[in-house]
């Protein structure tokens, strides 16, 4: 389904064309070359809260840039491709009432910013799935999560439910790059204080474990 983002990417990329996030070839964010080379996630110790998670790439070179090209810097390009391949990740469909929403960045994030990479990606993932997406979850002040080490993380971002939308709700949870597990387990608890019966999260990429 396209619609008016999907369109505006087209434009957008028809002025600046979009290079290959690997290679740097002209396009598409990512040529067919450099998109055989994309290596599955990791293995995924789900977080408790959750009932499933699924990713669509380890967070590693070609992946890694992709990700990097929707946070940081907005290139429209490369949020349809990997909005398809978060979809596609998913085993089955989770069902036609399902709601897809996603953790908020920090409001100093979002303000230096303009945007929120995780909204641009859950409402993305929702239109290839054909559901309904919705800010299910406010994030109070805090830490962002971004930059600080593993351990500091700690319990991830102080999340709670954002009125009544969860109730009773399959959700499906949008992030971009989950490492610890922190943020995506914060906001399925936060889900289900909200009245979730479900929550399945999918992400654009995992990190793979360090070795020791
Ligand atoms: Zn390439």
């Amino acid at each position: 389904m396209r619609t008016g983002d999907d369109v505006m990417a087209a434009v957008v990329g028809a002025l600046f064309p979009v290079r290959c996030a690997g290679c740097g070839r002209p396009g598409g964010p990512v040529c067919a070359g450099c998109a055989a080379g994309l290596r599955p996630p990791p293995a995924l110790a789900i977080p408790a809260e959750l009932d499933g998670w699924v990713a669509a790439f380890a967070y590693e070179g070609v992946a890694r840039e992709l990700v990097a090209r929707v946070k940081y810097r907005n290139e429209r390009g490369a949020l349809p491709w990997l909005a398809d391949a978060m979809a596609r990740a998913l085993p089955s469909h989770p069902g036609p009432e399902a709601v897809v929403t996603w953790a908020p960045a920090s409001s100093d994030r979002r303000r230096r910013s303009g945007f929120d990479h995780g909204e641009l990606l859950a409402r993305a993932v929702a239109r290839r799935l054909r559901l309904r997406s919705a800010r299910l979850l406010v994030r109070d002040a805090g830490p962002p999560q971004t930059g600080l080490g593993r351990a500091a993380r700690g319990p991830g971002p102080r999340l709670r439910p954002a009125g009544a939308g969860a109730r009773g709700a399959t959700v499906v949870l949008v992030d971009d790059v989950v490492t610890t597990g922190a943020t995506i387990g914060a906001a399925a608890r936060a889900l289900r204080h909200g009245g979730a019966v479900r929550v399945v999260a999918v992400t654009a990429a995992a990190t793979p474990p360090r070795p020791r």
